[in-house]
């Protein structure tokens, strides 16, 4: 489980949107651009080359 407060302060490396925890996949979503970035053992990679590109729109 992701600390809520460290949501809050993490942003998209990318395009420096907000973030979005996918509980159920354990990924970080970005709001802004759809990256998704992995989380392993309970801490955030937010390495643009670690995430996954989605097609989805996410707004
Ligand atoms: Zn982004």
């Amino acid at each position: 489980m992701i600390d809520s407060k460290l949501l809050e302060i993490l942003a998209c490396p990318e395009c420096r949107e907000d973030v979005e925890y996918d509980a159920k996949n354990e990924k970080l979503i970005c709001t802004g651009c759809g990256l998704k970035y992995p989380v392993k053992n309970g801490i955030p990679v937010m390495i643009v080359e670690e995430a996954e590109k989605s097609d989805l729109n996410i707004k």
